[in-house]
């Protein structure tokens, strides 16, 4: 399917590796030049490489997209974006009673005040030409809260509020906000999860992987390019309908019809 959306520019957040690379491939697949971020300077330039090799034009800004020096630097080298993909690192798990004031203050910068700020400055530009697309990188956790992750939940449930407003007063001038609730995905955020219960359970990385895989109906991990696939189709020509939504890609471990 031709998406439609060759040419245009879009914003990676976060792009480097896992969900926020599925993205950005997906994105060069369709032709759409890109802006990836991430901190680590040496990945970043080689997920830039393996983009340059759709075809498509690469600019690749290391910066913690947390901060608003990282957030005016990734601004600054797309100039107007068609397109943002939001995303950041995920919190840290922990029990309700280890998380102080600052420990809320991080969660939020990074996965609700951080995807707000970029949408408030790229969307003006998207609604004066009407047409722009955002796609936020938020959790299953938003549906379906996950004990150890409060940060998360609370954090991502906050944008995914926000979303829901904003989008609609945004959606007259042809510019959609859509968030994808990714349930577990093979990605080095995975690893660091199943660690984390594979120590405090005293088992293998293997046994966590597999006690995880038995409660999701399709039995094993989503992957970065499904993803990816996903969120293009959601930044494309033909998903202009599709407003202020929350999409699970989850295998179906959420066990809910709505
Ligand atoms: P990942 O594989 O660990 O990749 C994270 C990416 O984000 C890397 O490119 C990393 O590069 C970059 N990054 C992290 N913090 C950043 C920052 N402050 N500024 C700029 N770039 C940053 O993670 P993932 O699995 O793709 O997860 C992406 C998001 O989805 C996370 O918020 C995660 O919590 C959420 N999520 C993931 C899953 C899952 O199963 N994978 C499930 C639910 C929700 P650098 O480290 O070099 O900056």
């Amino acid at each position: 399917m031709d998406l439609g959306i060759k040419g245009k520019t879009a914003i990676v957040c976060a792009g480097s590796k896992g969900l926020g690379y599925g993205c950005a491939e997906a994105l060069a697949q369709a032709g759409v030049n890109l802006v990836i971020n991430a901190r680590s300077e040496g990945p970043l330039e080689e997920a830039a490489a393996k983009l340059r090799a759709f075809g498509v034009e690469v600019t690749a800004v290391a910066a913690d997209i947390t901060s608003e020096a990282g957030q005016a630097a990734v601004l600054k080298a797309a100039g107007k974006a068609d397109i943002l993909v939001n995303n950041a690192g995920g919190p840290p798990p922990g029990m309700w009673s280890d998380w102080d004031r600052d420990d809320f203050i991080v969660a939020l910068d990074a996965n609700m005040l951080t995807p707000i700020a970029m949408m408030k400055a790229c969307l003006p530009a998207m609604m004066d030409q009407g047409w722009g697309r955002v796609v936020n990188i938020t959790s299953q956790s938003v549906k379906s809260p996950i004990p150890v992750l409060g940060l998360s939940n609370a954090a991502r449930a906050g944008l995914t509020g926000y979303v829901g407003g904003t989008a609609r007063q945004v959606a007259p001038s042809g510019v959609t906000i859509n968030n994808l609730q990714p349930g577990i995905h093979a990605t080095d955020r995975a690893v660091s999860l199943d660690g984390g219960v594979a120590k405090q359970q005293g088992i293998s990385m293997d046994e966590a992987k597999a006690a995880r895989c038995e409660t999701i109906p399709a039995r094993r991990y989503g992957t970065a390019a499904e993803f990816g696939a996903m969120c293009a189709f959601l930044c494309s020509e033909h998903a202009g309908f599709i407003v202020g939504q929350n999409i699970l890609l989850d295998g179906g471990a959420v066990n809910s019809t709505m």
